[in-house]
């Protein structure tokens, strides 16, 4: 592909824990798209909503900090809230129970929706994933998928992502949590989790890394959706 060539856009969306993060970086470097992390984006303005004691219903006060927050994402995929590093913060439990009744605010969602739409159309070939971004950001991507798998295996895969980071969480405990951030993410008023109708399903529960990698590859490569 010459550099002047027009790049794909791709959406991933799909439930907690079904792998979305690292199969979608993956790609992105294959195929040379940058990675946007939408969720990162919610889990930062989490954070500095935590830190400053914002009431989810008071509205005025959520646009104020949402206006006085710069997010921004590095190359390295570090995290940056205010020009603080939180790449490690953003993925403690208590950012995961506070994050899916953020997101669930729309005046946070436009917000966010606005920069990553900002981000997509200033760059050539991206690849970003969420719950909204086959539906909302990017209703218009070359290629639209939804990944998922059974909710064993997703707590699997998030427990050990937790434990090599050293929190150490029952494995009920990670399910509860998935279960409850899953729940609020697809019964939401506002862009809710959803599969669209041109999005190609994959159930990565018994499959490996590099054979959802290798699939989603062989679908744009084609360029052919099914
Ligand atoms: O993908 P990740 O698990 O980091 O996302 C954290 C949370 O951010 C989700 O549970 C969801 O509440 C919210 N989110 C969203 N829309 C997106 C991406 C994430 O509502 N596009």
């Amino acid at each position: 592909m010459n550099s002047m060539q027009k790049k794909p856009n791709v959406a991933i969306d799909g439930p907690a824990g079904a792998g979305k993060s690292t199969v979608a970086r993956e790609i992105g470097k294959r195929l040379g798209l940058k990675y946007l992390d939408t969720g990162a984006m919610y889990r930062a303005i989490t954070l500095k909503l935590i830190r400053n004691n914002i009431d989810l219903d008071d509205i005025n006060a959520l646009r104020s900090t949402l206006n006085r927050t710069v997010i921004r994402l590095g190359d390295q995929q570090e995290v940056y809230l205010d020009d603080e590093d939180v790449t490690e913060e953003i993925r403690k439990p208590f950012v995961n129970e506070m994050v899916s009744p953020v997101a669930a605010q729309s005046v946070v969602r436009r917000h966010l929706v606005a920069l990553q739409q900002q981000i997509a159309s200033e760059t050539n070939g991206i690849i970003m994933e969420g719950r909204d971004t086959t539906s909302v950001v990017l209703p218009d991507a070359d290629y639209k998928f939804y990944l998922d798998a059974s909710l064993e295996e997703r707590t699997r895969r998030r427990n050990r992502e937790q434990q090599e980071k050293g929190i150490s969480l029952s494995a009920e405990e990670v399910a509860i949590q998935i279960l409850k951030r899953d729940n609020i993410d697809s019964q939401r008023a506002d862009s809710p989790l959803t599969i669209v109708p041109d999005a190609t399903i994959i159930d990565t529960t018994n499959m490996d890394f590099e054979g959802v990698v290798n699939e989603i590859i062989q679908i744009i490569n084609t360029g052919k959706q099914p």
